[in-house]
C-alpha cells in the first residue's frame, strides 16, 4: 500500500493543510531516520536496509503528522501499531509489550502521556528536526504484498483485545474496493472524527480516502457541535451509531436558524455511513428525517475490514448491513459447519487478515479450510441471516448476543430493537445471565430518557415488548441504569455489564 505523491490537499487539521507530496516527503524522512537508527552490526552499512517487520508504535494526534508517521513506518519496512490517547497507560503498555514495540513515534502534545510505556523503548518526537529534512536520497526497501503492514487490536468487546496482523495487500484491497463501492474520488472531502486505533477510523475512513486522493478534514476528537459546523464543507461523513445519537441530540438543542443551516448541510452530503455496531432503525429514521436518507450501514471487523455494505445508489435497508463487497466471499453455517439460512458468518478473500500476532491457537481456531478450495474461511463469530434479496442482517456476536433461553436461541439485538421503540427508552442492552431454569436469563438493561424513569417499570415494559416479540423473547427482568458501559467505539461492553448485574444487581 502506497501513499500518493501529488499536489492535491490530503489533510486539513487544526494546524493547517498538507498536500499529498508534503506528507510523502515527511514520511520518507521519517523512514530514513528509522532506518538510520535501527540496530545493525558494528561494521555494517550506515543504515539498515529495512525494519524487517519490526513493530513501531504510532502515538500521534489526528492530523497530518499522524499520516506521515504511519506511512514513514511502512516505507521503512516496519509494521504500524497505533496507540490512542483514549487508552489508559496500562492498556498502552499491554499493546506495546504484546507487539514487542521497541520504537514509539509520538507527537509533542501526547509525549507526557507516554510515562512508563516509554521505559526501555526508543522514543522519537514527530517534531524531530530530521523529519523536515529532504530525504530524496533515502534507500527504502521494496514492500512485498504479503508483508505485514499493520498490527491492529480488536475492540475487546468479547475478551482481551487481540493483535490482528494485516498485510499490505489486505489494506490495498480495502482501499480499492471500499472506494469503488462508495464512489470515493478526488472531489470528496471526508469529515473525520473517529478514533485512529481501530479499523473504522484508520482503514475504512482514512486509508480509503487517502487511496482515492480525497481531502480529509481531521478533527482532534468527536464534538457534535463542531461536526455540524464543519459539515457544509464535507461531502462524506463516517460515524458510529453513538455519534449519530450525539449529533441528533445537538441538533434538537440548537436554535431554529442554526438548525436550518445544519439540515441543509446534512441534505447536501454525498454520503453518510455507519458501522462498528448495529445502527438502531429508530436512529436511522431520525437521521433520515433531517438528512432525507438513512445512513449507509455496513458491517466490518478488524480482521476483514468492510465485509458487506448497503448500496450508495440502490435500496438501503434499515436494520441490514447490505451485500458483500465484490472481493468478499461469504458463507453462513450451522454448528456443524453446514450451509444454513442463519448461523455463523464465514468470510474469505484478499482482505482477510493474516492471523493474530503470536497467538497460533487463536489463529488456528479462527480459520476453517474447506475441500472446495473456497477458503481459508475466517470464522467471524457473528451470527447472521440473509433476506430474499441477499441482504445480510447481523443477529449479534455468537458469544455475547446470541442467548439460549428455555431451549430457544435468541438475538439480543432483535430484542433491543423492539424495546428501543418505546418512547421513554434512551438506550438498551440485552444480556443473558446464567440461570438454572432458563440457561440464559434474559435481562434488558434500560437507560430511560431524563425524567421518564417512571415509565420504565418492569411490567409495562415487558407488556410493551410482548406486542412485537414472541413470548419467549420477552426479557425476564428489566434493570434501570444511568448509562451503559461503552468502549471508545461506542460499543456496549456486555461482559462487563453482565459481571456488574451478577455482582451488584441480582
Ligand atoms: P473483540 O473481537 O476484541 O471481542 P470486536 O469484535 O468488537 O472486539 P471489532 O473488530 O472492532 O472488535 O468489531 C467487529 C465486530 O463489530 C463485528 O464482529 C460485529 O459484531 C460488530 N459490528 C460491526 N459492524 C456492525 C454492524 N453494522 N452491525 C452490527 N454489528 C457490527
Ligand atoms: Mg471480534
Amino acid at each position: 500500500m502506497e501513499l500518493r505523491n501529488d499536489l492535491r490537499i490530503a489533510i486539513e487539521d487544526d494546524e493547517g493543510t498538507w498536500t499529498y507530496s508534503a506528507l510523502h516527503a515527511r514520511a520518507r524522512a521519517i523512514a530514513k531516520t528509522l532506518l538510520a537508527e535501527a540496530p545493525r552490526g558494528a561494521n555494517g552499512p550506515a543504515a539498515a536496509s529495512s525494519l524487517g517487520g519490526e513493530r513501531v508504535a504510532v502515538f500521534v494526534s489526528p492530523g497530518g503528522h499522524f499520516v506521515a508517521a504511519f506511512f514513514g513506518v511502512l516505507m521503512a519496512g516496519g509494521v504500524v501499531t497505533v496507540l490512542s490517547p483514549l487508552h489508559p497507560s496500562r492498556e498502552m503498555l499491554y499493546f506495546c509489550d504484546d507487539a514487542g514495540v521497541k520504537t514509539v513515534l509520538v507527537s509533542p502534545d501526547l509525549a507526557p502521556r507516554l510515562e512508563e510505556v516509554a521505559r526501555g523503548r526508543r522514543v522519537l518526537g514527530t517534531d524531530d528536526p530530521r523529519f523536515s529534512e529532504p530525504a530524496d536520497d533515502a534507500v527504502l526497501p521494496a514492500l512485498a504484498p504479503d508483508a505485514a503492514a499493520l498490527q491492529l487490536y480488536t475492540s475487546g468487546t468479547t475478551g482481551k483485545p487481540k493483535g490482528a496482523v494485516l498485510t499490505h495487500e489486505n489494506l490495498a484491497t480495502q482501499q480499492r474496493v471500499v472506494a469503488e463501492a462508495w464512489g470515493f474520488g478526488e472531489g470528496d472531502t471526508l469529515l473525520h472524527a473517529l478514533p485512529l486505533h481501530h479499523m473504522h477510523g484508520l482503514a475504512i475512513a482514512l486509508l480509503t480516502a487517502l487511496g482515492a486522493g480525497a481531502t480529509i478534514r481531521m478533527l482532534p476528537t468527536f464534538d457534535a457541535q463542531r461536526i455540524w459546523n464543519e459539515l457544509p464543507r464535507a461531502t462524506v461523513l463516517m460515524a458510529v451509531p453513538t455519534m449519530y445519537t450525539r449529533l441528533l441530540a445537538a441538533f434538537d438543542k440548537a436554535e431554529p436558524e442554526v438548525r436550518a443551516g445544519w439540515q441543509q448541510a446534512a441534505r447536501a452530503l454525498r454520503l453518510a455511513t455507519s458501522g462498528s455496531a448495529a445502527l438502531p432503525v429508530t436512529l436511522a429514521e431520525r437521521w433520515q428525517s433531517i438528512a432525507g436518507i438513512i445512513p449507509v450501514e455496513r458491517f466490518g471487523m478488524t480482521e476483514i475490514g468492510v465485509g458487506m455494505t448497503n448500496p450508495v445508489h440502490g435500496v438501503r435497508k434499515p436494520g441490514h448491513v447490505g451485500l458483500p463487497l465484490p472481493t468478499v466471499r461469504t458463507r453462513i453455517v450451522d454448528d456443524q459447519g453446514a450451509e444454513a439460512a442463519s448461523g455463523e458468518l464465514w468470510i474469505a478473500g484478499p482482505s482477510v487478515f493474516a492471523g493474530y500476532y503470536q497467538r497460533p491457537d487463536a489463529t488456528r481456531d479462527a480459520f476453517v479450510i474447506t475441500d472446495d478450495g473456497q477458503g481459508p474461511w475466517f470464522r467471524t463469530g457473528d451470527t447472521v441471516t440473509r433476506d430474499g434479496d441477499g441482504y445480510f442482517k447481523i443477529l449479534g456476536r455468537t458469544s455475547v448476543d446470541i442467548l439460549k433461553s428455555g431451549g430457544y436461541k435468541l438475538s439480543a439485538l432483535e430484542i433491543e430493537e423492539a424495546l428501543r421503540e418505546h418512547p421513554a427508552i434512551r438506550e438498551v442492552a440485552v444480556v443473558g445471565v446464567p440461570d438454572e431454569n432458563w440457561g440464559d436469563r434474559v435481562i434488558a438493561c434500560v437507560v430511560p430518557h431524563e425524567g421518564r424513569e417512571g415509565e420504565c417499570a418492569s411490567e409495562p415494559l415487558r407488556a410493551f415488548a410482548k406486542q412485537s416479540l414472541a413470548p419467549y423473547k420477552v426479557p425476564k427482568q428489566i434493570a434501570l441504569l444511568g448509562e451503559l458501559p461503552r468502549n471508545a467505539m461506542g460499543k456496549v461492553q456486555k461482559p462487563e455489564l453482565t459481571r456488574w448485574l451478577i455482582a451488584e444487581w441480582l
